[in-house]
């Protein structure tokens, strides 16, 4: 087979995939405290590879396949904490390819696991500053292709059409009390998930704002503030899939209408506290966005407006059981979560405040 037929075979696999596939669910949750202010989960959890970079994945198979960058046999690489990398995994293997993961050496158990199961390799390095490089050598030596997520997300994904996420979650939304959210809230890794979601609501003309909520350890907040892409942190971020050491291309800040920053620990706590309400467990960015949204609803509430806001549940809890959700572990980080806990539960269930966290408005939002 020719290159060009073996890229029409591979787009058709990958179309055949996504139409044997069901789209993720919203899931409901009623908050006691804010009767007026209906919030919702968009499941990301709920996809074949277990979070919303099997969105990313497909779309980077996509368009790299769509530009020629792939071809038959030529091994897949990619620089990731983990997420992205179970995804593409799984996508490399239903073409056939071989498939690296260049990962730091702390990367979970599970995860490694994970892409090890859908036959992917993981390449460690001890020096988590060098995972771009250390990729972008391995593409080389191989005559492979380096997928380069952080760089690419925000153009491989259709922001228009084409059951995006946002697309999903307005079509989702549709018989509801309130069918166009008042917020949409999301938090920022690759930045392509918020790019997506801001370009779609623009493009269709939606009221809809979007909040970005940055964790504790990422620059993406204050770059949100000062514009200036030079800043780096010499740690990475303590809530996997989420927060960045540098300003990464795929961010774009101009279709965030706001951002607010989140202590490691109030994530976790938001992540335990929903675990109950929902009856199983979700990933720490999932907390993070929660806690997004008990923070609009105050505002909301205080400005007395009725209306809905639709948060990410990025992915579920089972890579982090040996982690998050793990008592010794949560001991040996000096995280005691039980008094952020009961905050959570008092500002969910009675409209108790949240710790006071920097937050920040657009100047372009309405
Ligand atoms: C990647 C990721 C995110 C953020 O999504 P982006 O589109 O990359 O900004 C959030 N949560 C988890 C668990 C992730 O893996």
């Amino acid at each position: 087979m020719n290159t060009r037929n073996w890229v029409i075979h591979a787009i058709r696999k990958i179309e055949a995939d996504f139409n044997r596939s069901a789209d993720t669910h919203l899931i409901a949750l009623s908050l006691p405290a804010y009767p007026d202010i209906d919030l919702y989960f968009k499941d990301e959890s709920s996809h074949p590879t277990g979070s919303l970079k099997h969105r990313l994945a497909r779309s980077l198979f996509l368009y790299a396949l769509s530009n020629g960058w792939l071809k038959p046999g030529g091994t897949v690489i990619e620089a990731s904490s983990g997420s992205t990398a179970v995804s593409e995994a799984y996508f490399a293997r239903l073409l056939g390819l071989p498939f690296i993961a260049v990962m730091p050496a702390t990367t979970s158990p599970e995860k490694i696991a994970a892409i090890e199961f859908y036959g992917g390799r993981c390449h460690l390095v001890d020096d988590p500053t060098t995972l771009h490089s250390e990729s972008a050598r391995l593409a080389r030596e191989t005559g492979g292709h380096f997928m380069d997520q952080f760089t690419y997300a925000e153009r491989a994904t259709d922001w228009r059409s084409n059951n995006n996420i946002a697309e999903s979650m307005f079509g989702q939304m549709a018989l509801e009390p309130h069918p166009i959210p008042s917020w949409i809230v999301t938090s920022p890794g690759t930045g392509g998930t918020s790019a997506t979601i801001g370009r779609y609501v623009r493009y269709r003309q939606h009221a809809t704002r979007v909040l970005c909520v940055d964790p504790q350890h990422s620059v993406f907040f204050d770059y949100y503030r000062s514009r200036d892409s030079s800043l780096t942190l010499p740690c990475g971020s303590g809530i996997e899939g989420i927060g960045r050491p540098r300003v990464e291309p795929s961010f774009i800040p101009d279709v965030v209408d706001a951002m607010l920053k989140v202590p490691d620990a109030l994530s976790l706590a938001a992540m335990h506290y929903l675990a109950q309400r929902l009856g199983r467990r979700v990933g720490g960015s999932t907390g993070t966005n929660f806690i997004g949204a008990l923070f609009l609803a105050r505002q909301m509430r205080e400005r007395e407006e009725a209306g809905s806001i639709v948060a990410i549940l990025c992915d579920g809890g089972e890579r982090y059981a040996h982690s998050y959700y793990n008592d010794a572990w949560l001991a040996q980080n000096g995280l005691d979560l039980a008094p952020l806990q009961a905050q959570v539960r008092a500002s969910a269930e009675q409209g108790g405040s949240l710790p006071d966290l920097p937050f920040m408005l657009s100047a372009d939002t309405p």
